[in-house]
């Protein structure tokens, strides 16, 4: 796939890049060698200091830097702006906390002193995707310079201008040119660059398949990798709950980012007593939604990122419409250019169909009846994947029974599954495994290391 800027809204290309060269990759992973040797030196108040002005960064210059986002990648600008905040709010939370997380634990054994500290590993692979091209990146990038790591980013193909101005960010706050590089490289290139002993860690946010292949690659080369992969979250409405705002953050939940969110409701499942005035509200608000241009502030829904994209989204709702699916609204490709598919509901949706058993990365909802807490439970559980999963539900049982339940990487009740830098973030199943964000996700890219003395 060639290197290139292409406008999802209008469908001409912007910018193209030329992959780099083996020397050229050659030479970006000397230059992470050698500046790991000294960076994982630098004190936390320094590291501190470089990552609050990345901060200061991103808040200043927000809309510039969303305004890239939304022309590259097609999502709403609200949403974009929204994004490049929430970088600085990681960065500025790294800043203050990496070195509570990282200090050194004491503990009391039969040693006059024993403890564990945490050492950087050294040069980091992050393979990101374009879906929230400025936040998935900063998310590895904030925890793993202030853990003394340096980063090498191999960014989606069809966002090389958020990859080089990300870069360009790291490098005006200061940090060294090592310590977070860009490499314009097709994913072809991705096995070389592993395999390189330079590189001692990788980590992925994107599809089952591409996560199948790096853990397959690092596996043989023992390194040590993160997977953040795709997901099929339920969204589970009982009679207690709220129905207006169960139904609001539903729509919301399921077509935020144009519906390119991993942590996107995807499958929405509701309690027989309430579903026909859910569906009713659902459908009408899904309705309403604006469709167009994503660089106005009115816009709700923006092109899908590629055209490939819509071709999968438009081949998977037609297959499940074939297998028996019923659409309660859109189902169709948007007759203009750009890549703009309708806000969809599909109910009656077989188990085998692909809009059941795979992740639609598009607007399109799928709506279940279920009679009871088990049977919503277990038609939750019906996935392979296991990121995220939404509850509502005012009955405290109920509750428990949803958290402890559910098998995902969190569960949110009365609320759409978010991620938050305080909090652990990452699956289970194959929606992945390791945590990004929190204190357990600066703990994943380093050497746990016991030191005992008699
Ligand atoms: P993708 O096709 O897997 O691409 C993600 C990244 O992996 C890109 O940089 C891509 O490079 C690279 N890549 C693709 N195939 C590869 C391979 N065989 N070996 C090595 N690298 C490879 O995913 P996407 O379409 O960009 O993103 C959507 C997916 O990401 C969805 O499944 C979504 O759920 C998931 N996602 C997960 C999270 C999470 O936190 N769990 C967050 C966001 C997105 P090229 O662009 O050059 O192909």
């Amino acid at each position: 796939m060639p290197i290139a800027s292409i406008n999802p809204n209008d469908g001409k290309t912007i910018k193209t890049f030329e992959s780099l060269t083996e020397s050229q990759i050659d030479e970006k992973l000397q230059l992470a060698t050698e500046t790991f040797r000294s960076y994982r030196h630098t004190t936390f108040a320094e590291r501190e200091s470089m990552l609050m002005r990345a901060a200061e960064i991103l808040e200043t210059e927000k809309h510039e830097f969303a305004r890239v986002m939304t022309l590259e990648m097609g999502k709403p600008i609200k949403g974009a702006i929204g994004e490049a905040e929430k970088c600085a709010l990681v960065c500025r939370y790294y800043a203050e906390n990496a070195k509570h997380q990282l200090a050194d634990v004491v503990v009391e054994t039969n040693a006059s002193k024993s403890y564990v500290c945490f050492q950087p590993l050294g040069p980091v692979l992050a393979v990101m995707p374009w879906n929230f091209p400025f936040w998935q990146v900063f998310r590895f990038a904030a925890p793993a310079l202030m853990a003394g790591n340096v980063g090498v980013l191999k960014h989606a193909s069809n966002v090389p201008q958020c990859a080089l101005v990300i870069e360009d960010i790291f490098r005006r706050a200061g940090f060294p040119k090592g310590a977070f590089q860009t490499l314009l490289v097709a994913s072809e290139a991705v096995q070389r660059i592993l395999e390189d002993p330079r590189i001692v860690a990788a980590t992925l946010t994107g599809s089952e398949p591409a996560g199948r292949s790096v853990a397959g690659i690092a596996g043989k080369q023992i390194k040590k990798t993160v997977l953040e992969l795709g997901g099929s979250d339920p969204f589970i409405v009982m009679p207690s709950a709220d129905l207006s705002e169960a139904v609001t953050t539903a729509v919301k939940a399921r077509t935020i980012n144009n519906g390119q969110s991993c942590i996107a409701a995807k499958r929405f499942i509701v309690a027989a007593e309430i579903y026909d005035e859910f569906e009713h509200r659902f459908v009408a608000e899904m309705k309403s939604l604006r469709l167009g241009n994503p660089l106005e502030e009115s816009t709700d829904i923006g092109p899908l990122a590629t055209e490939q994209i819509l071709k999968d989204v438009d081949e998977q709702v037609k297959t499940s419409v074939a297998a028996g699916a019923i659409i309660l609204t859109g189902g169709n490709k948007l007759d203009r250019p750009g890549n703009f598919f309708e806000p969809t509901v599909l109910v009656n949706v077989p188990m085998d169909s692909p809009a059941s058993c795979e992740e639609i990365f598009g607007p399109v909802a799928m709506l279940f009846r279920v009679k009871d807490i088990d049977e919503a439970i277990a038609l939750g559980n019906a996935t392979s994947f296991g990121l995220g999963a939404a509850a509502w539900t005012n009955d405290a049982n109920e509750q428990k029974r949803f958290a402890a339940e559910l098998e995902a990487g969190s569960v949110f009740i009365n609320g759409m599954v978010a991620s938050d830098p305080r909090l652990p973030f990452g699956g289970i199943k194959n929606s992945g495994y390791g945590r990004e964000l929190s204190e357990f996700g600066i703990r994943e890219f380093v050497n746990i290391k016991t030191v005992w003395m008699k």
